[in-house]
């Protein structure tokens, strides 16, 4: 039988890993995780509860009341992510959630909190993780990481473009702006900044078909797993 490995995306917002992550998943029959589901959870909990912060106490204390699960959506084929068994897999795709999502993601308590957890989930291996700090900080010995890049512009247009169906009142300009302002967050932050790893592979996908974004990372995780 094949061996399982651990597959770490990381990349800027809205660089496409998500859809790539979930396409070699699906095709490895492994595990998608969006680590950056569970930091939206975790934003739209310290909103609604109006949580500081800059008070460690009350961060450390809403942590505390914070429980995390993905269940798979039969209608959707995708994982939905649950916050307190609430899936609030719609909210927090919201402008609201994504204009302080950073802010949260960036606090050193909140990062441990969601990184003890990511880390439970890829002991038995055969996972698909994507997010900023996947190949750097909570699996830096993943056999297959993938640095995922396109132009900023390219990035901001498909965004766009994705959450028309779901907000329609948002405009272009709105989600250039909230790529800019997470990008600048979460590549300067103090605690596991978003950065390449050494080892890792680049993936520019502005002018290649998802098709062949998804057959380029699949030939590289064969090469590993050895099928
Ligand atoms: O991946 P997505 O764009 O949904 O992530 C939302 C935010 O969560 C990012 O802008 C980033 O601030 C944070 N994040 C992170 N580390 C991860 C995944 C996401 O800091 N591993």
């Amino acid at each position: 039988m094949a061996q399982k490995i651990i597959i770490a995306i990381d990349g800027y917002s809205s660089c496409g890993k998500s859809t790539l992550a979930k396409a070699l998943a699906t095709k490895l029959a492994y595990v998608f995780i969006d680590t950056g589901a569970m930091y939206r959870a975790i934003a739209l909990y310290f909103l609604r509860n109006n949580v500081s912060f800059t008070d460690e106490s009350s961060i450390a204390g809403a942590l505390q009341q914070i429980k995390l699960n993905f269940k798979y959506n039969a209608e959707t084929l995708k994982s939905d992510m649950y916050l307190n068994d609430e899936n609030v897999e719609q909210e927090i795709r919201e402008m609201a959630v994504s204009s302080k999502v950073s802010e949260v993601a960036a606090l050193v308590l909140v990062r441990d909190f969601a990184v003890a957890q990511q880390q439970a989930m890829g002991v038995q291996k055969g996972i698909v993780m994507d997010g900023r700090d996947i190949g750097t900080v909570v699996f830096p010995s993943a056999a297959l990481k993938i640095f995922v890049t396109a132009d900023p512009k390219i990035r901001a247009q498909r965004r766009f473009l994705e959450l028309q169906s779901t907000q329609p009142q948002i405009t272009l300009e709105e989600v250039t702006q909230n790529l800019q302002h997470r990008d600048l967050i979460d590549s300067t932050r103090e605690h596991s900044p978003l950065r390449q790893a050494e080892d890792a592979r680049v993936l520019d996908n502005s002018h290649i078909s998802r098709e062949e974004q998804f057959e380029m990372a699949l030939t590289w995780a064969k090469e590993i797993i050895g099928e």
